[in-house]
Protein backbone atom coordinates (compact mmCIF):
# COMPACT_ATOMS: atom_id res chain seq x y z
CA UNK A 1 0.00 0.00 0.00
CA UNK A 2 1.28 3.45 -0.67
CA UNK A 3 0.84 5.78 1.94
CA UNK A 4 1.73 9.72 1.48
CA UNK A 5 4.63 11.30 3.70
CA UNK A 6 3.96 12.39 7.43
CA UNK A 7 5.16 15.48 7.25
CA UNK A 8 3.44 17.14 4.44
CA UNK A 9 0.60 14.79 3.07
CA UNK A 10 1.55 15.41 -0.61
CA UNK A 11 3.95 13.41 -1.89
CA UNK A 12 4.62 9.35 -2.14
CA UNK A 13 6.79 8.14 0.46
CA UNK A 14 9.44 7.42 -2.14
CA UNK A 15 12.69 8.23 -0.30
CA UNK A 16 14.72 6.73 2.73
CA UNK A 17 15.37 8.48 6.00
CA UNK A 18 17.87 7.57 8.79
CA UNK A 19 15.72 6.67 11.88
CA UNK A 20 18.63 7.54 13.62
CA UNK A 21 20.55 10.34 12.35
CA UNK A 22 23.83 9.05 10.44
CA UNK A 23 26.22 11.78 12.10
CA UNK A 24 25.21 9.76 14.93
CA UNK A 25 25.98 6.28 13.45
CA UNK A 26 22.47 5.43 12.62
CA UNK A 27 21.94 3.11 9.42
CA UNK A 28 18.45 1.91 9.07
CA UNK A 29 15.93 3.75 7.37
CA UNK A 30 11.78 5.24 7.13
CA UNK A 31 10.05 5.56 4.02
CA UNK A 32 9.52 9.44 3.81
CA UNK A 33 8.99 12.02 1.34
CA UNK A 34 11.68 12.53 -0.75
CA UNK A 35 11.01 16.45 -0.81
CA UNK A 36 10.57 16.45 3.00
CA UNK A 37 13.66 14.86 3.03
CA UNK A 38 15.85 17.00 1.33
CA UNK A 39 15.36 19.85 3.03
CA UNK A 40 14.90 18.41 6.70
CA UNK A 41 18.70 17.18 5.93
CA UNK A 42 19.37 21.40 5.00
CA UNK A 43 16.98 22.92 7.63
CA UNK A 44 17.75 21.32 11.02
CA UNK A 45 19.56 18.10 10.81
CA UNK A 46 22.69 19.89 9.61
CA UNK A 47 22.53 22.29 12.43
CA UNK A 48 22.44 19.57 15.22
CA UNK A 49 25.02 17.88 13.92
CA UNK A 50 27.15 21.18 14.19
CA UNK A 51 25.46 21.72 17.40
CA UNK A 52 26.45 18.14 18.86
CA UNK A 53 30.21 18.49 17.37
CA UNK A 54 31.43 19.95 20.74
CA UNK A 55 29.63 17.44 22.80
CA UNK A 56 30.89 14.66 20.54
CA UNK A 57 34.27 15.74 21.27
CA UNK A 58 34.12 16.07 25.27
CA UNK A 59 32.34 12.32 25.14
CA UNK A 60 35.39 11.61 22.71
CA UNK A 61 37.80 12.26 25.57
CA UNK A 62 35.57 9.64 28.02
CA UNK A 63 35.77 6.76 25.56
CA UNK A 64 32.55 7.81 23.43
CA UNK A 65 33.81 7.57 19.86
CA UNK A 66 32.05 9.79 17.15
CA UNK A 67 30.65 7.88 14.28
CA UNK A 68 32.67 9.93 11.82
CA UNK A 69 35.31 12.22 11.36
CA UNK A 70 34.69 15.81 12.99
CA UNK A 71 36.56 18.92 13.85
CA UNK A 72 35.46 20.87 16.52
CA UNK A 73 36.77 24.40 15.25
CA UNK A 74 38.30 26.85 17.84
CA UNK A 75 38.03 24.91 20.61
CA UNK A 76 40.98 25.71 22.84
CA UNK A 77 43.22 28.48 22.83
CA UNK A 78 47.10 27.31 23.79
CA UNK A 79 50.07 29.48 24.06
CA UNK A 80 47.87 32.75 22.92
CA UNK A 81 47.01 30.85 19.73
CA UNK A 82 43.57 28.94 19.41
CA UNK A 83 43.07 25.47 18.00
CA UNK A 84 40.98 23.30 16.44
CA UNK A 85 40.21 19.70 17.92
CA UNK A 86 39.44 17.00 15.97
CA UNK A 87 37.91 13.27 17.02
CA UNK A 88 40.93 12.02 16.83
CA UNK A 89 42.10 14.52 19.36
CA UNK A 90 44.45 16.05 17.63
CA UNK A 91 44.64 19.80 17.91
CA UNK A 92 45.69 22.19 14.59
CA UNK A 93 45.82 25.77 14.68
CA UNK A 94 42.45 27.51 13.59
CA UNK A 95 44.24 29.67 11.58
CA UNK A 96 47.22 27.98 9.30
CA UNK A 97 50.48 29.24 9.39
CA UNK A 98 52.92 29.81 6.60
CA UNK A 99 56.65 30.44 6.94
CA UNK A 100 58.51 31.78 4.12
CA UNK A 101 62.24 32.37 3.38
CA UNK A 102 63.94 35.38 2.24
CA UNK A 103 63.23 34.64 -1.33
CA UNK A 104 59.53 34.70 0.09
CA UNK A 105 59.04 30.81 -0.81
CA UNK A 106 56.87 28.73 1.12
CA UNK A 107 59.28 26.47 3.56
CA UNK A 108 57.01 25.31 5.62
CA UNK A 109 52.93 25.52 6.86
CA UNK A 110 51.16 24.52 9.93
CA UNK A 111 47.58 23.81 9.99
CA UNK A 112 44.63 21.57 9.27
CA UNK A 113 44.61 18.33 7.16
CA UNK A 114 42.54 20.08 4.65
CA UNK A 115 44.96 22.78 4.59
CA UNK A 116 47.84 20.50 4.35
CA UNK A 117 45.93 18.85 0.83
CA UNK A 118 45.36 22.26 -0.56
CA UNK A 119 48.64 23.50 -0.25
CA UNK A 120 50.52 20.16 -1.89
CA UNK A 121 47.61 20.56 -4.67
CA UNK A 122 49.17 23.94 -5.11
CA UNK A 123 52.33 22.85 -4.73
CA UNK A 124 51.89 19.88 -7.59
CA UNK A 125 50.11 22.14 -9.81
CA UNK A 126 52.76 24.72 -9.94
CA UNK A 127 56.01 22.45 -10.14
CA UNK A 128 57.41 23.96 -7.24
CA UNK A 129 59.34 22.28 -4.89
CA UNK A 130 57.77 22.03 -1.36
CA UNK A 131 58.61 20.87 2.22
CA UNK A 132 55.06 20.44 3.75
CA UNK A 133 55.24 20.06 7.85
CA UNK A 134 52.55 18.40 9.46
CA UNK A 135 53.07 19.79 12.96
CA UNK A 136 50.07 18.73 15.25
CA UNK A 137 50.00 19.00 18.74
CA UNK A 138 49.28 15.57 19.36
CA UNK A 139 49.37 15.71 23.28
CA UNK A 140 47.48 18.88 24.55
CA UNK A 141 46.14 19.30 27.95
CA UNK A 142 42.53 18.46 28.05
CA UNK A 143 40.87 22.16 29.07
CA UNK A 144 37.54 22.35 30.91
CA UNK A 145 35.84 23.05 28.41
CA UNK A 146 33.12 25.41 27.67
CA UNK A 147 30.92 25.14 25.20
CA UNK A 148 27.41 26.17 24.35
CA UNK A 149 24.66 23.61 23.66
CA UNK A 150 21.44 24.45 21.89
CA UNK A 151 18.36 23.54 22.98
CA UNK A 152 16.38 25.18 20.05
CA UNK A 153 13.44 24.09 17.73
CA UNK A 154 16.06 22.36 15.69
CA UNK A 155 16.94 19.86 17.85
CA UNK A 156 12.93 19.25 18.85
CA UNK A 157 12.26 18.85 15.24
CA UNK A 158 14.51 16.24 14.90
CA UNK A 159 12.95 14.54 18.18
CA UNK A 160 10.08 14.64 15.97
CA UNK A 161 11.56 13.31 13.30
CA UNK A 162 13.16 10.43 15.30
CA UNK A 163 9.36 8.95 16.41
CA UNK A 164 7.70 9.25 13.27
CA UNK A 165 10.95 7.54 11.94
CA UNK A 166 10.89 4.96 14.13
CA UNK A 167 6.43 4.76 13.55
CA UNK A 168 7.02 4.21 10.06
CA UNK A 169 9.49 1.71 10.31
CA UNK A 170 7.94 -0.34 12.60
CA UNK A 171 4.13 -0.22 11.21
CA UNK A 172 4.81 0.83 7.47
CA UNK A 173 1.47 0.26 6.62
CA UNK A 174 -0.49 2.15 8.96
CA UNK A 175 -1.76 5.92 9.27
CA UNK A 176 -1.79 6.02 13.40
CA UNK A 177 -2.58 9.25 13.38
CA UNK A 178 -3.09 12.11 11.45
CA UNK A 179 0.31 13.93 11.35
CA UNK A 180 1.26 17.63 11.65
CA UNK A 181 3.93 19.52 10.08
CA UNK A 182 7.15 18.76 11.81
CA UNK A 183 6.94 21.93 14.00
CA UNK A 184 3.87 21.98 15.07
CA UNK A 185 4.40 19.30 17.78
CA UNK A 186 4.97 20.11 21.63
CA UNK A 187 8.53 18.79 22.09
CA UNK A 188 9.28 19.36 25.96
CA UNK A 189 12.79 18.76 27.46
CA UNK A 190 12.49 15.88 30.34
CA UNK A 191 15.06 15.61 33.53
CA UNK A 192 13.22 12.83 34.73
CA UNK A 193 14.80 10.06 35.47
CA UNK A 194 12.50 7.23 34.53
CA UNK A 195 13.43 3.57 35.94
CA UNK A 196 11.69 1.21 33.26
CA UNK A 197 12.96 3.13 30.03
CA UNK A 198 16.55 2.86 31.22
CA UNK A 199 16.15 -0.59 31.77
CA UNK A 200 15.68 -1.00 28.07
CA UNK A 201 19.30 0.29 26.89
CA UNK A 202 22.90 -0.40 27.18
CA UNK A 203 23.63 3.03 29.44
CA UNK A 204 24.93 5.63 27.02
CA UNK A 205 22.62 4.68 23.82
CA UNK A 206 20.47 6.31 21.95
CA UNK A 207 16.86 5.85 22.65
CA UNK A 208 13.51 6.33 21.01
CA UNK A 209 10.10 4.81 22.75
CA UNK A 210 6.79 5.95 21.08
CA UNK A 211 3.77 4.69 23.17
CA UNK A 212 0.52 4.82 23.05
CA UNK A 213 -2.67 5.02 25.24
CA UNK A 214 -5.83 3.70 24.25
CA UNK A 215 -7.79 5.34 27.24
CA UNK A 216 -6.45 9.24 27.28
CA UNK A 217 -6.15 8.80 23.30
CA UNK A 218 -2.92 9.82 23.47
CA UNK A 219 0.41 9.16 22.07
CA UNK A 220 3.55 10.45 22.93
CA UNK A 221 7.25 10.09 22.33
CA UNK A 222 10.72 9.96 24.74
CA UNK A 223 13.83 10.55 22.57
CA UNK A 224 17.64 10.18 24.38
CA UNK A 225 20.99 11.40 23.39
CA UNK A 226 23.92 9.56 24.57
CA UNK A 227 21.45 8.34 27.44
CA UNK A 228 22.33 12.26 28.45
CA UNK A 229 19.80 14.82 26.88
CA UNK A 230 16.04 13.74 27.21
CA UNK A 231 12.88 14.72 25.26
CA UNK A 232 9.37 14.19 25.93
CA UNK A 233 7.21 14.21 22.65
CA UNK A 234 3.87 15.33 22.20
CA UNK A 235 2.73 13.20 19.14
CA UNK A 236 -1.35 12.83 19.15
CA UNK A 237 -4.36 13.62 21.38
CA UNK A 238 -6.11 12.20 19.08
CA UNK A 239 -5.58 8.87 18.83
CA UNK A 240 -8.31 6.07 18.75
CA UNK A 241 -6.21 2.82 17.50
CA UNK A 242 -5.44 -0.33 19.56
CA UNK A 243 -2.04 0.19 22.07
CA UNK A 244 1.42 -0.06 21.20
CA UNK A 245 4.81 0.47 22.20
CA UNK A 246 7.76 0.79 19.81
CA UNK A 247 11.52 0.93 21.21
CA UNK A 248 14.41 1.55 18.81
CA UNK A 249 18.32 1.89 20.48
CA UNK A 250 21.75 2.37 19.09
CA UNK A 251 24.62 2.31 21.03
CA UNK A 252 27.48 4.64 20.00
CA UNK A 253 29.89 2.45 20.92
CA UNK A 254 29.48 -0.38 19.23
CA UNK A 255 27.03 1.42 16.37
CA UNK A 256 24.37 -1.52 16.65
CA UNK A 257 20.54 -0.94 16.43
CA UNK A 258 18.03 -2.33 17.63
CA UNK A 259 14.04 -2.09 16.61
CA UNK A 260 11.21 -3.68 18.54
CA UNK A 261 7.50 -4.05 19.16
CA UNK A 262 7.61 -3.96 22.84
CA UNK A 263 4.62 -5.88 25.48
CA UNK A 264 6.40 -2.95 28.10
CA UNK A 265 4.38 0.05 28.71
CA UNK A 266 5.14 2.94 30.79
CA UNK A 267 2.32 5.37 30.89
CA UNK A 268 5.01 8.38 30.92
CA UNK A 269 2.95 11.21 31.82
CA UNK A 270 4.13 14.49 29.64
CA UNK A 271 7.16 16.92 31.13
CA UNK A 272 6.85 19.50 32.94
CA UNK A 273 5.88 22.57 30.88
CA UNK A 274 7.05 24.92 33.36
CA UNK A 275 10.82 24.03 33.60
CA UNK A 276 11.13 24.24 29.97
CA UNK A 277 14.27 26.27 30.47
CA UNK A 278 15.67 26.42 33.55
CA UNK A 279 18.97 27.96 34.62
CA UNK A 280 21.87 27.01 33.59
CA UNK A 281 23.64 26.41 36.79
CA UNK A 282 20.71 23.32 37.41
CA UNK A 283 20.94 22.23 33.94
CA UNK A 284 24.78 21.77 33.92
CA UNK A 285 24.48 20.17 37.36
CA UNK A 286 21.80 18.17 35.73
CA UNK A 287 23.75 16.87 32.57
CA UNK A 288 26.61 16.46 34.66
CA UNK A 289 25.18 13.96 36.89
CA UNK A 290 23.49 12.38 34.03
CA UNK A 291 26.95 11.94 32.05
CA UNK A 292 28.32 10.37 35.71
CA UNK A 293 25.49 7.50 35.55
CA UNK A 294 25.52 6.83 32.26
CA UNK A 295 29.36 6.61 32.01
CA UNK A 296 29.39 4.80 35.85
CA UNK A 297 27.55 2.07 34.37
CA UNK A 298 28.90 1.76 30.71
CA UNK A 299 32.09 1.85 32.28
CA UNK A 300 32.16 1.05 35.99
CA UNK A 301 33.74 4.42 36.97
CA UNK A 302 33.42 7.76 37.11
CA UNK A 303 34.76 9.33 34.46
CA UNK A 304 33.33 12.91 34.18
CA UNK A 305 33.71 15.08 36.97
CA UNK A 306 31.53 18.49 35.96
CA UNK A 307 31.11 20.04 32.56
CA UNK A 308 31.22 23.67 31.96
CA UNK A 309 28.56 24.54 29.48
CA UNK A 310 26.53 27.45 28.64
CA UNK A 311 22.85 26.68 26.83
CA UNK A 312 20.89 28.54 24.95
CA UNK A 313 16.99 28.06 24.36
CA UNK A 314 16.37 30.20 21.13
CA UNK A 315 12.75 29.09 19.82
ZN1 LIG B 1 6.69 15.34 2.41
Amino acid sequence: MEIDCPYCNNEPSDSRDHIFPSFLGGSQTAQIGKKCNNKFGHFFEAKVFLNFIPFMIFLRIHRVPAPKYVIWKDAIIHDGKSYNIDSNLVATPYKPEVTKDFKGRIINTFGSRSFQKGIINFFKKNNVKYDVVDKSILNFKIPEFKFTFQLDRNIRMLCVKMCVGLLRYLAPDKELFSYKKIDDYEVLYDFRYHNEVEELKVPLSHLIVVESNKKKKSCYGIVQFYGILQFYIDLSDRYFGDDFCFIGSLDPLTLTEDFKNSENRFHISPANRIVHAPNHESFEHLLSQRMNIETKNRFGEDLIKSIELGFSDKV
